[in-house]
């Protein structure tokens, strides 16, 4: 189905990685993953979250409403972010293997025209860590379909913003909670949250304050 015929109102669910730990059905957040030790797994806040954008086939709105998002989940968060300037570096074998051997890459936030208008974007973490210790994200995703007929910014009947808010809570490691009330809700309609929420902002503090 061509992007343009899908109902605006509604943002049909990402794909999210298959280690997606559901929450308690009261939880308002939830997250991707829990190490040997039982601790969520975010990036270590003792050091700026380094990240890059690939504008290709971007929106000309994508900069500002990329600053915005980043802002945005600095603030609710309490993770500082390094620019490390323009990529056109996809998810692939590079970052995979730096990940592998346990080696912080840049969060990568791209634009990726899918044609597909199935999916309104993607976002997820690659993590390391000692066999049966902690473990930390090493990677992050945040991956947007620029074919998606988004209005740009961050109003109320706006997309481009809360996909990006969404997919980049995927990149710090949260999971989608059963609260409609939230950012991380898998649907995101008109009216609906427009920035990180009670909920995402717990869950984020719950990975910004465990130990590095
Ligand atoms: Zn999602």
């Amino acid at each position: 189905m061509p992007p343009a015929t899908v109902p605006p109102e509604t943002v049909p669910p990402e794909t999210v990685p298959p280690e997606t730990v559901a929450a308690p059905a009261t939880s308002s957040y939830a997250f991707l993953g829990f190490d040997p030790t039982g601790s969520p797994i975010g990036w270590s806040s003792c050091a700026p979250i380094p990240y890059q954008v690939d504008f290709n086939g971007a929106p000309q709105t994508a900069v500002q409403d990329v600053a915005t998002a980043i802002s945005d989940l600095s603030a609710a968060s309490g993770y500082t972010f390094t620019y490390e300037g323009t990529t056109s570096d996809m998810p692939g074998p590079v970052r995979a293997n730096e990940a592998m051997a346990g080696q912080v890459a840049p969060l990568l936030i791209a634009f990726l025209n899918s044609s597909s208008g199935e999916e309104r974007g993607t976002g997820g973490v690659e993590w390391a860590g000692p066999a049966g210790g902690r473990e930390k994200v090493v990677y992050g995703y945040a991956i947007i379909d620029s074919s998606v007929e988004a209005s740009p910014g961050y109003g109320p009947d706006a997309f481009e913003g809360a996909i990006l808010l969404h997919e980049l809570g995927h990149a710090m490691g949260l999971a989608h909670p059963p609260d409609p009330n939230e950012i991380m809700w898998p649907t995101i309609v008109d009216g609906g949250p427009r920035n990180y929420e009670a909920g995402d902002r717990a869950g984020l503090a719950v990975l910004h304050d465990e130990p590095c």
